[in-house]
């Protein structure tokens, strides 16, 4: 748009009609500890520092950008939700928000399980020494050689997704003299309250077996049908990124009467149920979860309930939290390359990384916060939108959000909460080397993914 044909430049309003950033919420300063990592804090001089150690030395270290994750918060949170669920419950870790060797040793450590959903999640996960027991497989197309995989190192269950899963599971475990202990996902047709391409449990999608229709009860009746199969439960996985806890006990409901049609019909109580992931985090101060002892009173007693109104054992529950382990534990460290005011809009702040390191902004419209990290500032807050280096006007990794408004050049801006989906989700996008992944913890950071170099990306491209 040409400045002189519009000397006033366009009103906020009219190109941002959604707009309603008039002023920051708080001092830019002060780090709001709801979207940070839990030791993350600012020292004497204004730098951000985190597990005792300055994001001035960790760039000079690592360099940008790179993803810097907080190895006590990460436990901690292991320890809370597995202490909320309690001994007569079991917490699965979803290995795709973040899975690492590191990750893995650290989940095990804490007594957690692991759900991998890809043969190369598996490998990760046993040659770290994570137990095949503790691992689920999950997944609504899985190839013939990841089962074969599965059933022969002994993971302590598949999770079925389809009916031709269900017979080639079978045939695959009968062929190596075993009975798979497997769980039907089933889809229970709640829409959790989030965005589109993240909601998983509405019937219109690629995922689970329809409770509708009766198309569930056939697949139950399918399953125990079949010698190679150990029947153990039901599965539900209902959406992303999820508050309200309503969506959860219109599942556990629905799963639970499923139990009792099967109970009715087959004469069996299947033992267990798996509510699933999806409990969402804070990534701006807007959001607010909630803490794994009330996630976990609110399905045991919804699941409680309903059984002992349908006459049932109460079974055994499961769930599957990625994002809300994870996520919060890290941030994303980035060094300010351009800065590009356009006037009475907003101001183009451009870092060194950007879609390739995060591409949850431009795939699910995600909110993040961004934080002026290598000191403080007094100047005034500045409406930007935090972009990357890519060759895509959609490269965007922080919206709206306000910075000071003397940032330069040089600066370390820092996007927190992008434990979860980032790293994992990451490409090489414009030959962009992805960035590496340092654990903190107690004044000591380690490189537990490396940054991709250029003889990575040269190894592959065989010529
Ligand atoms: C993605 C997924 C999860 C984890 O979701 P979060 O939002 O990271 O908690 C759990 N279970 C299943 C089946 C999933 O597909």
């Amino acid at each position: 748009m040409s400045r002189s044909a519009h000397p006033a430049g366009p009103r906020h309003a009219d190109v941002f009609p959604e707009a309603h950033y008039s002023a920051p919420a708080a001092d830019l300063n002060v780090l709001d500890e709801k979207v940070w990592a839990r030791t993350v804090t600012r020292d004497a001089d204004g730098a951000l520092t985190v597990g005792g150690i300055t994001v001035a030395r960790l760039a000079e270290e690592f360099g940008t950008p790179a993803y810097f994750l907080d190895e006590s918060d990460f436990r901690a949170r292991c320890r809370a939700w597995a202490d909320a669920f309690g001994p007569d419950a079991d917490v699965f870790y979803a290995g795709k928000a973040f899975l690492s060797r590191a990750v893995v040793r650290w989940l095990k450590e804490e007594g957690l399980n692991l759900d991998v959903c890809s043969g190369g999640e598996l490998t990760t996960a046993l040659d770290a020494g994570m137990p095949a027991e503790r691992i689920a497989f999950h997944g609504n197309n899985k190839t013939v050689a990841e089962i074969e995989r599965a059933v022969e190192t002994g993971v302590g269950r598949i999770v079925l997704d389809s009916f031709q899963e269900i017979v080639r599971v079978a045939h695959i475990a009968q062929r190596h003299g075993v009975r798979q202990r497997v769980q039907i996902r089933v889809t229970v047709g709640v829409e959790a309250h989030t965005h589109e391409f993240i909601a998983t449990a509405h019937e219109d999608q690629k995922f689970g077996i329809a409770l509708a229709d009766g198309q569930a009860a056939e697949a139950v009746r399918r399953a125990l049908a079949l010698d190679g199969l150990e029947l153990i439960g039901v599965h539900s996985h209902i959406g992303s990124q999820i508050f309200d806890m309503a969506g959860f006990e219109v599942s556990a409901r629905r799963v639970v009467q499923l139990l009792a049609e099967i109970r009715d019909e087959h004469g069996i109580e299947l033992p267990e149920i798996d509510l699933g992931g999806g409990l969402g985090i804070a990534y701006t101060s807007e959001d607010d979860p909630r803490e794994p002892h009330e996630i976990a009173k609110a399905l045991s007693d919804i699941v409680t309930r309903e059984c002992e109104s349908a006459n049932l054992r109460t079974p055994r529950i499961s769930v599957e939290p990625g994002r809300a382990i994870v996520g919060p534990t890290a941030f994303t460290l980035y060094e300010v390359g351009t800065i590009k005011p356009l006037e009475g809009l907003r101001t183009y702040v451009s870092v060194d990384g950007g879609m390739s390191d995060n591409i949850r902004t431009a795939l699910y419209d995600a909110e993040y916060s961004v934080a002026l990290v290598s000191r403080t500032s007094d100047a005034e807050p500045m409406l930007v939108r935090v972009v990357g280096k890519h060759c895509e006007s959609g490269d965007i990794v922080v919206k709206d959000a306000f910075l000071p408004a003397d940032l330069a050049p040089g600066d370390l801006i820092a996007v927190p909460a992008t434990g979860a989906y980032c790293r994992s989700m990451a490409s090489n996008y414009n030959h962009a080397l992805r960035p590496p992944v340092v654990a903190v913890r107690d004044g000591e950071a380690r490189v537990i993914v490396r940054r991709e170099t250029e003889e990575d990306l040269l190894r592959l491209d065989v010529g």
